[in-house]
């Protein structure tokens, strides 16, 4: 026998169960069973609005921006210009100045 009153009451909770309730979906207006309401989340918060089944959607993941540390850089290292027509796109520097026929020659000497 369940804990409770000798007189047979077992304590439930504190709400009738209402299978027959009625209740207004709070986007749309229509009217449903309080249980086909289905409770909406965004941002993986719980926010007191209950819509029926046609109105309820997921929490969107752009919902959750900045909840997870994105590491997404844009900035390219080194980067080199699409436009071959500009000679400074394809100027080669050698290291300490010069040529290239000179670095090449005191690089790899004969
Ligand atoms: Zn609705």
């Amino acid at each position: 026998m369940a804990a409770g009153a000798p007189w047979g009451y077992v304590p439930m909770s504190d709400f009738a169960i209402g299978k027959r309730a009625i209740a207004i979906c709070d986007r749309c207006g229509q009217q449903y069973l309080l249980k086909e309401l289905k409770k909406l989340f965004i941002n993986g918060q719980q926010v007191n609005t209950k819509v029926c089944p046609s109105c309820w959607e997921p929490d969107h993941p752009q919902n959750q921006l900045g909840r997870y540390p994105v590491r997404d850089p844009q900035a390219l290292r080194d980067p080199r210009s699409d436009a071959p027509e500009r000679e400074a796109s394809r100027e080669i520097t050698v290291p300490g100045g010069g040529t290239v026929e000179d670095y090449i020659q005191d690089s790899f000497p004969v």
